[in-house]
C-alpha cells in the first residue's frame, strides 16, 4: 500500500478502511456524503486513484469517468433539473482542506455567487 493510500483520508474511504455515506461508485471514483454539508445535497465525488488536485491529474480517462458520476449522482439526488454547483478546490488559496482530488456536488438550495 501506497503511503498516500495509508494517510489521505480520502483514499482510506476509498478503500473501505473508514466509514462514509457511499452514494454511487463506477470504476474511476466513488461518491460520498460530505460530513459538514453546506448545502441540503452535499456531495464528494473523489477518484479512486490518488491524486493531490486538479493540478495534478493526468488521466484524462479517469476525469471523464469522475465527471460521468458526479451528473449521476446529481441527478440521483434530485437537482438535476433545479440545477447544482460543481466544485473543486486548488490548493492553498483554493480553499483545499483534502489533498485528495475531489469535487463538491451542492444543490437544494439557491447558490450564491460569486463564493467567498
Ligand atoms: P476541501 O476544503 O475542498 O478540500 O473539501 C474537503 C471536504 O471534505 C470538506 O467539505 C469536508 O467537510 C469533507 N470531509 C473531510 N473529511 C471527510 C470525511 N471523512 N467524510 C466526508 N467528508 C469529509
Amino acid at each position: 500500500m501506497s503511503n498516500a493510500a495509508e494517510t489521505c483520508v480520502f483514499c482510506r474511504i476509498v478503500a473501505g478502511a473508514i466509514p462514509a455515506t457511499i452514494v454511487g461508485e463506477n470504476a474511476d471514483a466513488i461518491a460520498f456524503r460530505d460530513l459538514a454539508p453546506q448545502a441540503p445535497v452535499h456531495l464528494l465525488v473523489v477518484p479512486r486513484a490518488h491524486t493531490p488536485s486538479l493540478a495534478t491529474a493526468t488521466d484524462a480517462a479517469a476525469l471523464a469517468g469522475v465527471l460521468s458520476l458526479v451528473r449521476e449522482v446529481a441527478a440521483a439526488h434530485g437537482v438535476a433539473e433545479a440545477g447544482y454547483r460543481v466544485v473543486t478546490n486548488v490548493g492553498a488559496d483554493g480553499g483545499q482542506t483534502v489533498p485528495h482530488l475531489h469535487f463538491h456536488v451542492l444543490g437544494g438550495r439557491a447558490l450564491h455567487w460569486p463564493p467567498g
